[in-house]
């Protein structure tokens, strides 16, 4: 399954990527452009503009209208209709900046990447092998984690309605 998703979708954006879904994102994509990317790619086109989702559906374009207003509350809804698995698996995570797939990177070449704190503190890291962005499982990681527990709550919800 892959995904473009429209430029106000930024931030779910990331989290799908996180999650190791193919998310194409641009703000500077038009509808024009975002329907023709879809069809092309065959990525299925996520929004919050029921106009263009319905658009998009008469152009034989798989959409989905995201109604959701928090991210817990997206996450949940895309991980009813697609099946996703609300948990990231490093090994399939993607670069929330540049959705290219993470790689495992030794701790001794990040030495001179990262804050000296950051390298005593942690042992494993990921580097994106696009954009060059070094990851590791950070003091963020936990707000991660509560939000990611958060969605899994409401599509638990979801499932029972
Ligand atoms: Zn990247």
């Amino acid at each position: 399954m892959r995904f473009i998703a429209d430029g106000m979708l930024g931030k779910l954006t990331r989290w799908l990527r996180m999650l190791g879904q193919n998310v194409k994102y641009s703000n500077s994509l038009d509808d024009a452009q975002l329907l023709a990317i879809a069809k092309k790619e065959r990525r299925v086109l996520l929004t919050r503009d029921f106009g263009l989702y319905q658009h998009a559906t008469a152009r034989g374009v798989e959409a989905f209208y995201l109604e959701g207003k928090t991210e817990e509350e997206k996450l949940a809804e895309l991980a009813k209709r697609f099946d996703i698995k609300l948990e990231i698996d490093m090994a399939e995570s993607r670069c929330p900046k540049c959705n290219a797939i993470v790689k495992p990177i030794p701790r001794e070449k990040v030495a001179d990447k990262v804050e000296k704190s950051t390298f005593e503190h942690y042992s494993e890291f990921w580097k994106c092998p696009r954009c060059g962005q070094i990851y590791w499982q950070g003091a963020h990681w936990i707000k991660i984690r509560k939000t990611l527990d958060a969605a899994e709550q409401t599509l638990q919800k979801l499932k029972k309605r």
